[in-house]
């Protein structure tokens, strides 16, 4: 009996949805929210008075090092962009990948030339741990842009993970992809492609060898976005091209956040070494505070019943989020 419409009897429909690969469920909502769009500007400011290990002056002495064996060079450079050890390291090898010595780029300038040294860090560190150690099979590229998203560190950078131990996500990812191969005789990244681009309803668009679509079971506060590498089975083995595919796409998906008042985001790349079944794929979730009070748009829902919900159906934004793919 809902007291803004004088006490009539109301209803607040929404969907259980069950992701097709994990079968793991979500709750889609369609609720009128429209994000404000944040003042960013003390936080950045603070970030300049606090130490910064990634700014130029303080680089060489603040961060670590390699072993010699690993990367005689002690530091992965391409281009602006150096990667050095995570000082909390995520997995058997980490890596943070710092894009350059500015300490701040605003979300419009993260441009597919801004991002392509630090992805290529990324992806170099990758092949190396991968013919260094015959026993990690997993890899992640990871970011957390501004603090919304959890980063700690204003100054842009990504997160390289290399291990033997997959993470929740990832596991869910190959074991669903493995039985769907095993049940259907084919991929199931193929068939999802094929379907979503049939279906029209989630679909962005295409950018070389990379698909995009809105995520049927979102994992943010706000639809996220996926990409499926459609024909690269590792980052291990990552070329050029489906690179700059992936940043092409991945800019515009960026310019959409913001444009959506969205200023933060998390990023990841999820990768196995080498599965026929499997294809490199990747999810974007904005994050924000939803409310004036600034409260975190992930609660005991998200953080204790590991069950996401969205406000606003991602076929609602599917066709906002295409025309920047136009
Ligand atoms: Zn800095």
């Amino acid at each position: 009996m809902n007291p803004m419409k004088n006490h009539a009897l109301d209803e607040v429909p929404f969907e259980i949805r069950f992701d097709p690969l994990t079968g793991e469920t979500g709750r889609v909502f369609d609720l009128p929210f429209k994000a404000e769009r944040p003042d960013l500007s003390a936080t950045i400011e603070r970030s300049r008075k606090q130490f910064c290990p990634f700014c130029e002056d303080k680089f060489e002495k603040a961060t670590p090092l390699f072993p010699k064996e690993f990367l005689p060079e002690g530091r992965l450079r391409v281009g602006q962009a150096l990667l050095i050890p995570n000082l909390v390291p995520f997995d058997k090898y980490a890596g943070v990948a710092v894009f350059s010595s500015q300490h701040y780029i605003p979300i419009e300038e993260l441009t597919p030339e801004k991002m392509y040294d630090v992805f290529m860090a990324c992806s170099s560190f990758v092949k190396r741990v991968a013919e260094t150690d015959p026993q990690t099979s997993f890899f992640s590229i990871n970011w957390n842009y501004m603090p919304p998203s959890g980063s700690s560190i204003v100054h842009p950078h990504l997160q390289v993970n290399c291990g033997e131990v997959p993470t929740n996500e990832l596991r869910a990812q190959v074991e669903g992809s493995s039985r769907y191969q095993k049940e259907n005789g084919r991929s199931f990244w193929g068939d999802l492609v094929e379907t979503e681009k049939e279906s029209k309803e989630r679909y962005i668009g295409e950018i070389g060898t990379t698909f995009w679509s809105m995520n049927f079971v979102p994992f943010s506060f706000l639809p996220d976005v996926l990409c499926v590498f459609a024909q690269n089975h590792s980052l291990a083995s990552l070329d050029k091209d489906s690179l700059r595919s992936f940043l092409d796409g991945l800019s515009r998906i960026i310019a959409y956040f913001n444009s959506e008042n969205i200023l933060s985001y998390n990023m990841s790349v999820f990768s196995t070494r080498e599965e026929d079944f499997f294809r490199v794929n990747a999810r974007i979730s904005p994050r924000l505070f939803p409310r004036a009070i600034g409260n975190n748009d992930m609660a005991y829902l998200q953080a204790l019943h590991k069950e996401p919900f969205t406000v606003r159906p991602p076929e609602a934004e599917a066709p906002k989020v295409r025309e920047f793919f136009h």
